[in-house]
Order: structure tokens, then sequence, then C-alpha cells
């Protein structure tokens, strides 16, 4: 197999901090701070998640895999990062849940896993992959018949540009300078089609929004920079 869809260098910038994950006053603050919205969205759409096997794609340290299960999910993580799975694995022990992390290419793990999983969870982390694409049609290979599918990602305009960017890089500090790039960010309307082309049909696109003045996130119909997308197959 010499396809490989994993950019050493995104790799690389996870692994650096991996062993910050779970101190939520790190780089990973933004990720536990949506944490609980991204929840709350995944169960409205997939309901009760008791007893449902569940992939998480790019898992890192566990952060959304965790609160899965803590709603009763039987968890899969996978990711291409060693030191933030074994993180994850570390903070099993004090969390109590019992979560397969995997270092696997996520194509390779499809293979093995075709009509798996009810639920497929990939959040915030299309944009850090050469071909998304590929994530996309593996993902909606290890998808039950009804099966759950649900990606958040970062729109690509002025406006991501200068919020994602310039603004939670370089004028907030909240993410590590250099942690997106632009060219890699995906709209919307480009994701819908890869989806559609994938059998999968787009039920929902609804917007996340951060407020720097009360420091809170929100859900809603603004998609102009972060995003969730949920996607259900036909
Ligand atoms: N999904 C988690 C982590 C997002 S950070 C959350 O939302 O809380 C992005 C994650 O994608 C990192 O853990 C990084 O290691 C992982 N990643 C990046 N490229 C990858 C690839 N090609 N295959 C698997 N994981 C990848």
């Amino acid at each position: 197999m010499t396809h490989t869809n994993i950019d050493p260098l995104e790799i690389e910038k996870f692994q650096s901090i991996a062993s910050r994950w779970w101190d939520r006053e790190s780089e990973f603050k933004p990720l536990h701070d949506i944490n609980p919205l991204r929840v709350d969205y995944i169960l409205q759409h997939a309901g009760d998640l008791t007893g449902k096997k569940i992939l998480d794609i790019g898992c890192g340290g566990g952060i959304l895999a965790e609160a899965l299960a803590e709603n009763g999910a039987i968890v899969t993580g996978i990711d291409m990062a060693e030191m933030s799975l074994k993180v994850a694995k570390m903070h099993l022990h004090e969390s109590g849940y019992d979560i397969d992390y995997q270092k696997i290419p996520v194509e390779e793990f499809a293979r093995d896993n075709t009509a798996e999983f009810d639920v497929v969870t990939c959040l915030e982390m299309l944009e850090h992959v050469p071909d998304p694409a590929s994530i996309v049609n593996a993902a909606a290979s290890m998808l039950k018949p009804d099966g759950d599918l649900f990606f958040s990602t970062i729109n690509r305009n002025p406006k991501a540009f200068a919020l994602a960017i310039i603004g939670a890089e370089y004028v907030l500090n909240m993410l590590p300078k250099g942690t997106h790039e632009y060219k890699k960010f995906i709209k919307p309307s480009e994701l819908a089609r890869v989806v559609r082309a994938n059998r999968l049909d787009v039920i929902d696109t609804t917007g996340m929004t951060y407020n720097p003045i009360t420091k809170h996130y929100k859900l809603g119909s603004d998609i102009d920079v972060n995003y969730l997308m949920y996607c259900k197959a036909l």
C-alpha cells in the first residue's frame, strides 16, 4: 500500500502538544469548550447512544470519544498521532471508560470495517488531511445502513480566514500559530458534494460561532466559519 492520506507535518503538530490534551487551559481549550455543544448536536440527531457502536475518526486525546462513551456508546477512536493515543489511553484510567484506541490510517481501518458502525464522527479533522474526500468515502463505507455520520470543519472565505486564522491564532492566541492552513478549509457546498457522491444525504448543516467578548460558543445558522454537518445513508 503506497497511498497515504496523512500529512506528517500535521501529525507532528499534534504530537508536540499531545501531553496537554486534557489541560482545559491549553491549546486544546477550544475543543473542550465546544465539546458539550457538539455532543448535544450528535444526541439531537442520532438520538440515544446507549449501546451504539461509534467510530471517532481523528480522536486525538479522546475529548469527544469519552463524552460519547459517557452517553453509553461503545466507542472506537482512531488517529495517527501516537502520543495523542497514549494520552487518550492513560486518561481512561482516570475516567474509567472503556474505549478502543488504535493508530491506523482511516482508509486501512475501513477495509476491515465495512458497515460496522451505527455512528461515525469526524470532527475538526478533515482540514488537516491531504485528501478529505478519501476520508469521507472511508467513513461512509463503515456506516451501517441507516447510520449517522457527523463532520465538522472550517469554511473557506475571507471571514473564515480573518476569524479562524488571524483572530484565533494571532489576535486572541487561542490556538498555536500555524494550526490551520487556509487552503485546507472546506466550503459546506464542497463537503456536501463529496458526501452525496458517497450515497449519503446531508440532513443538516449548523454553524458554530465564538463570541470573543463573552468567550462563549453557540450553535446557529451562521456557517461562515466553523460548521457541523449531519449526514445519513440514502
Ligand atoms: N476530533 C478531535 C481532535 C481534533 S484535532 C476533536 O474534535 O476533539 C485533529 C486530529 O486529527 C488530531 O488528533 C490529529 O492527530 C488527527 N489527524 C490529523 N491528520 C490525520 C490523519 N491523516 N489520520 C488520522 N488522524 C489525523
